[in-house]
């Protein structure tokens, strides 16, 4: 009887531990089961955010992903518009006996913006709300009846609603509506929402992101029209005027060259001297306007080139000789050097000797004792022409600058007041469009500088 009564015993016991293994092993599942489904709504909703940067088709995306993963009645975003202190539908994502009902019942929840948002809790606090009443979260949206008969016939039975914080602002919330009440669900469950809600604030935030770079990028391209406007009114203003002025301009420097050449008889010497001066302004007026010019026809596209053969070697010859009399007249020593080879190019020889011209009228103005060499030589299928000078040399910092329009280095105004910052770019964009390159070189201020120009050589 005994043994009989323990038996009964044991299996009782058996059979209770039996159950409780069973309960742990179908919580277990259950659990091993949201995860799976968190862990794959995570990679869409991941998926989601990267391929989808407009903020309404990426919620409308979101909503609908989460809620058919969960099988929720609702997934609904809101806007928040702080101004009118309301909640704003965006996207909605329902089931279709959320759906059915409401177009049975004529509830306006897609249409229905939540007054008061900010006062609600969930704003207030930045946290979680939950519910078992839908008029908790649309109060107001119509009676009381109609929306407890509408809760019943979809069997909500608890709503989740929570903030969504990006980029540190509120941008809205969303709702969950679910056929169980929050304190039923596993914690498991919990959490892994509060971990979409972060994936979803982080998609949010990149859309906000994207939206806000696309209004810049709008800004910016009409700044940009505007400012190409401008400077094409500046340099049709600038050749207008520079044609304005040339002709007279012209004209003054013919008859005073004309005065100094005698062709009116001798002058006294103290007139002599004033039209000297008068000579050397119109004639540095004319650089300046013949730059104005080049200028506005590089940047409207209408430089013209035109290329021939010739031998640079000959040419850069040529610009020393004609300049060694200024340089003379400053005390300075200038010596041409070349070594044997090949200097024939094709390219445009007016504008070549211009370039030459100028880098070595600079390194005569900013070399005020020593001297100016000039070399020429041959690299490979390339010729390069180098003038080096003793002159005032150039800082570290204003290297990289001078090739652009109006720039001077910092003490230029020192030795040349009259410059204008615009031969050595006007050279630059000459050169570049005829496939040469100009740089410099230089040790420092007061070390002297080397300007090389490189030209191709020709096949
Ligand atoms: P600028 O009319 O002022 O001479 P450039 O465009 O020809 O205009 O030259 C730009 C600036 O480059 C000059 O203002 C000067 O500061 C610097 N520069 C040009 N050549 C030399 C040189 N040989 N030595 C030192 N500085 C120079």
């Amino acid at each position: 009887m005994e043994i009989v009564k323990d038996n009964q015993n044991n299996l009782a016991q058996e059979q209770a531990d039996f159950k409780e293994a069973n309960e742990r092993l179908y919580k277990q599942n259950l659990e091993l089961a949201v995860r799976n489904k968190t862990l794959s709504l995570l990679r869409q909703l991941y998926q989601i955010s990267i391929l989808t940067l407009e903020p309404n088709i990426l919620v409308g995306k979101l909503a609908e992903t989460i809620q058919k993963a969960f099988e929720f009645e609702l997934v609904a975003f809101f806007s928040l518009d702080e101004k009118e202190d309301s909640l704003l539908p965006m996207q909605f994502a329902q089931s279709s006996r959320w759906e059915s009902a409401s177009v049975a019942t004529k509830i306006p929840f897609l249409n229905f913006p939540i007054k008061g948002a900010l006062h609600t809790n969930v704003l207030k606090n930045k946290k979680m709300v939950h519910t078992e009443n839908i008029s908790d979260i649309w109060p107001n949206i119509t009676f009381a009846t109609a929306l407890t008969e509408f809760q019943h016939q979809v069997n909500v039975r608890g709503l989740l609603e929570y903030p969504l914080i990006v980029g540190g602002g509120v941008f809205g919330v969303v709702v969950f509506a679910l056929n169980r009440k929050y304190e039923d669900m596993i914690q498991f469950e919990k959490e892994s929402i509060d971990s979409f809600i972060d994936v979803i604030a982080i998609a949010l935030d990149r859309s906000r992101l994207y939206q806000q770079l696309q209004i810049a990028n709008k800004d910016l391209a009409v700044s940009n029209d505007r400012l190409k406007e401008l400077d094409q009114l500046k340099s049709e203003f600038l050749s207008f005027a520079s044609h304005q002025i040339r002709s007279p301009l012209t004209a003054i420097g013919g008859y005073t060259s004309m005065l100094l050449e005698g062709d009116y008889g001798e002058m006294p010497e103290k007139i002599r001297d004033s039209v000297k001066v008068i000579d050397t302004s119109s004639q540095s007026l004319i650089k300046i306007v013949n730059e104005f010019l080049d200028i506005s026809r590089i940047e409207q596209g209408r430089m013209k080139y035109e290329v021939v053969d010739f031998d640079a070697k000959n040419l850069t010859e040529e610009v020393v000789v004609e300049l060694r009399p200024n340089v003379e007249k400053k005390g300075l020593t200038l010596e041409f050097s070349a070594d044997a080879g090949d200097y024939a190019v094709s390219s445009d020889m007016g504008k070549i000797k211009q370039v030459i011209g100028n880098v070595i009228d600079n390194s005569i103005k900013y070399t005020p004792h020593g001297s100016v060499k000039v070399h020429v030589e041959r690299r490979a299928d390339k010729i390069l022409i180098s003038i080096t000078d003793t002159g005032i040399g150039i800082s570290k910092e204003d290297i990289p600058k001078l090739f652009s329009k109006f720039t001077r280095a910092k003490d230029a105004n020192k030795t040349n007041v009259s410059g204008t910052g615009l031969g050595l770019y006007v050279a630059k964009q000459m050169l570049e469009a005829l496939h040469g390159k100009i740089w410099v070189e230089s040790p420092g201020q007061g070390k002297g500088s080397t300007f090389f120009i490189e030209l191709r050589g020709k096949k």
